[in-house]
């Protein structure tokens, strides 16, 4: 008999096909848990008994025939972006996608940010960054789910734009979206939550529903995978070091022309050309900086990579994609930030500008921008 003739059973709370393959696919069940009746997958059974949402994820594909189905609907879609990485988490096209329905624009993660921060201005910041992309949005909040920073803003401007509308929850991966939809759910615990559930418009994906008072919903999308962060090429066990857990703390660098940063075994950054200046990192704590001079770079990485200059550890290393260069030139009189989706950004402040080599895996997102602090 051909496998394609077996029928998977389904969830018996959103009707999926369920599998033990992969925990971050819907649908997913331990193994044990297969062969039972009345079976529920992960996600309908941490919302049902935990009141938590979890993460299931889907390529760009599915995703964006997904965001076509919230076109046809009347509804205030919510995109979370994760301000470390905030280029690399920003759905470019989202506008295309929705229609007409308003997008309220959540950054995550400001806990990461100096306590000193100018928010006023950050806001600005994001608000421009995101014009940039072509994302029209109708406000912008700033949060930290996971610190339960800003919330009630949150809460304040998903109920003022909402106007008895459903809510779409949307953003990549790792941005805090679960942790943000957790503290939605506690934040309507009066509620009697009888999840529902029902197809994105047009998609073959289910939607776990979790309903408003006033007969609505927030309804949590999958996180999209982007290619380019490099928090999707990592191996598994490098995430945590990836992710930042406290506020990054600036670390400042004089730098002469033809020396070179390495930031674990991730990336390289070459101060190919320009006059002595100094350059401020804001990196995930995990990731060690070695400083070299340009001409011994090369020999360094050979010797030490997977070791001294890790993550990832040698075992690993055939599993990441091989280096590529980006050149970059920094006009003088402008502070930018390198910004290398996953790992943060190096500040520039020089008066006279620079040339600039930043070496990553092949497909990771690097690009020079107007500085955030
Ligand atoms: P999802 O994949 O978008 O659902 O993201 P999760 O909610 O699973 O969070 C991904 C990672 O980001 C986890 O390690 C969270 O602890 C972390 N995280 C979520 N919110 C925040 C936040 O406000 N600040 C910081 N520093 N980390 C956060």
């Amino acid at each position: 008999m051909s496998e394609q003739q077996i029928v998977p059973p389904r969830c018996a709370g959103c009707g999926i096909p369920l599998h033990s393959v992969d925990q971050n696919q819907p649908g997913f069940v331990p193994e044990a848990s297969l062969e039972k009746e009345e079976t529920i997958c992960q996600r309908c059974f941490r919302i049902k008994h935990y009141n938590e949402a979890s993460s299931v994820t889907v390529d760009q594909d599915e995703f964006l025939r997904l965001l076509g189905g919230i076109a046809s609907t009347n509804s205030l879609v919510v995109h979370i972006v994760d301000l470390f990485d905030f280029q690399g988490s920003l759905i470019s096209g989202l506008q295309r996608f929705v229609g007409n329905n308003p997008i309220l624009l959540v950054v995550n993660k400001i806990d990461l940010l100096p306590r000193i921060t100018n928010w006023n201005r950050l806001r600005n910041w994001v608000q421009k960054q995101a014009r940039e992309e072509g994302l029209k949005t109708v406000d912008v909040v700033l949060c930290s789910a996971r610190r339960n920073i800003g919330f009630d803003r949150v809460i304040e401007a998903v109920n003022t734009y909402r106007q008895n509308k459903d809510v779409y929850v949307v953003g990549a991966t790792n941005v805090g979206k679960s942790t943000l939809i957790n503290r939605l759910i506690s934040d309507y615990s009066d509620l009697k939550r009888e999840l529902t559930v029902s197809r994105y418009p047009g998609t073959t994906l289910d939607a776990v529903h979790i309903p408003l008072d006033d007969g609505k919903s927030i309804i949590d999308t999958p996180g999209i995978v982007y290619s380019w962060r490099m928090s999707e090429i990592v191996p598994r066990k490098d995430l945590a070091a990836l992710l930042p857990d406290k506020p990054l703390k600036p670390l400042t660098y004089q730098l002469n022309e033809k020396q070179t940063l390495f930031f674990g075994g991730l990336a390289r950054f070459d101060f190919v050309e320009g006059q002595r200046q100094s350059f401020t990192a804001y990196l995930s704590s995990g990731l060690p900086v070695h400083r070299t001079k340009l001409e011994r770079a090369d020999e360094l990485y050979a010797e030490h990579r997977g070791v001294m200059l890790s993550p990832p550890s040698l075992e690993d290393l055939e599993s990441m994609p091989p280096w590529t260069r980006h050149r970059l030139r920094v006009p003088p009189n402008s502070k930018q930030d390198v910004f290398i989706s996953g790992i943060g950004w190096i500040q520039t402040n020089g008066t006279t500008g620079s040339t600039l080599d930043v070496h990553v895996p092949r497909g990771v997102k690097v690009m020079l921008r107007e500085s955030i602090l």
